[in-house]
């Protein structure tokens, strides 16, 4: 990949930040869009905008056809076996709720029990606590070990015949662990139960494959795949989206309604209700088809060398910790620098043109397990380079020198 070629294809890498030349290692939080994506989103509205699915006219019929073939599209991205599996959601955070909402209203019951893993953001813990709450269920945690690693025998001391779903995420945002899903998947099957996996940090560093991972749902979000804010996907196999109830009541997601009684659309619109993110789901789909072009293998591939220079440089860091050591991991860095509080380390980081996030990022549970406050979170992908990380942990130590 010629990474300086693709540099040019993200204009917001040209900026400077406070006499600096940013470099943008947030990714993890919302990755930067390519202009392909910019473009097709503002020409959608200089061109095209129009609602969607309901007018005879002109336009309508145009952004009706960007629309769905935008589904088209994501559709073949995570190769599911059809489009009325893609269901358009506002992000990762919707795609969950939605499920939990839903699916929990129609198969979970008192007593009953739903997994997930000590690893997950906060968007896949509450809104399964509320539907315990609700339904007066028991939620069960997977734990890590030490490198952040799930530990699969207790997974399976956990399983039993209460259990009714497992909601599991593919990839850590605060640790980078890639989680054996497969594996986990294939065994809950066993038992005859369905899994979720939460895609938001996946779906941009390798390729999935949905009908291949056989999970029953996978979600993930726009802007963390170098699409636009507030679009996401929730990918249900037909069998569980055809018995769920709808999630929101409204146009669209209907078929007739009287005032006696109102039936509901086929999928994927019975959980589509209102107008939809047109131009969101249009951008998003420039934002996979950039990636096709690009090669997720390629990206991938590099990535994977970011990180193996990334921690060999940390590591020479006196006085550094890195947490999340996993042995199949993403390019995400998350390190405390000696006792210094995380938050004055990225202060101090961003005042050099570094761009990464400090905090417990929506992991609360996470860091409560390491008995730290929080971390320093330096996350990249496939447009930052080894002399972006030369530079952040020259500036790391340059940090410490001022905090000392
Ligand atoms: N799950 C994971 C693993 C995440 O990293 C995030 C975002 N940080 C979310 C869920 C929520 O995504 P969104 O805010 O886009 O809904």
């Amino acid at each position: 990949m010629d990474i300086k070629k693709i540099r040019e294809d993200f204009p917001i890498l040209k900026r400077e930040i406070r006499g600096h030349k940013l470099i943008y290692f947030d990714n993890a939080a919302t990755t930067q869009k390519p202009l392909c994506v910019i473009n097709a989103i503002s020409e959608y509205y200089k061109r095209v905008n129009s609602n969607v699915h309901r007018g005879v006219h002109f336009l309508s019929d145009m952004a009706t056809d960007s629309f769905e073939e935008a589904r088209k599209t994501t559709k073949e991205f995570i190769n599911a076996s059809k489009a009325e599996e893609i269901i358009f959601v506002r992000g990762t955070t919707e795609g969950i709720n939605l499920v939990a909402s839903s699916f929990g209203e129609k198969f979970i019951k008192e007593s009953d029990e739903i997994i997930i893993s000590a690893m997950e953001h906060h968007s896949n813990i509450v809104p399964w606590q509320i539907l315990c709450e609700r339904k007066k269920a028991v939620l069960k945690i997977i734990p890590f070990n030490d490198k952040g690693e799930i530990i699969f025998d207790e997974f399976k001391n956990l399983l039993s015949g209460k259990t009714k779903i497992i909601s599991l995420v593919h990839v850590s945002n605060s640790l980078g662990t890639v989680n054996p899903v497969k594996k986990i998947i294939d065994y809950a099957h066993s038992k005859n139960v369905p899994v979720l996996i939460d895609g938001a940090q996946s779906a941009q560093h390798f390729k999935i494959d949905v009908q291949e991972l056989d999970c029953d749902f996978f979600v993930f979000s726009g802007h963390k795949i170098y699409g636009p804010t507030g679009i996401g996907i929730l990918y249900g196999k037909e069998k569980w989206l055809e018995e769920m109830p709808p999630y929101q009541g409204g146009g669209e997601m209907i078929e007739t309604v009287t005032f006696k009684k109102t039936t509901y659309n086929k999928l994927p619109y019975k959980f589509e209700a209102g107008t939809p993110d047109i131009s969101g789901a249009i951008g998003l789909s420039e934002a996979l088809k950039y990636l096709n072009r690009l090669g997720l293998a390629n990206i991938s591939e590099h990535e994977k060398q970011l990180l193996e220079y990334g921690t060999n440089k940390l590591m020479s860091i006196e006085g550094i910790k890195i947490f999340g050591t996993a042995k199949e991991k993403v390019s995400v860095f998350s390190f405390l620098l000696g006792n210094y509080h995380p938050y004055d380390v990225g202060v101090l980081l961003d005042k050099l043109g570094i761009a990464l996030r400090t905090g417990t990022h929506c992991t609360i549970p996470v860091m409560d397990i390491f008995k730290i406050p929080g971390t320093v979170r330096a996350s990249l992908c496939f447009y930052n380079t080894k002399e972006e990380l030369d530079y952040l942990v020259e500036n790391i130590n340059r940090v410490k020198e001022i905090l000392n």
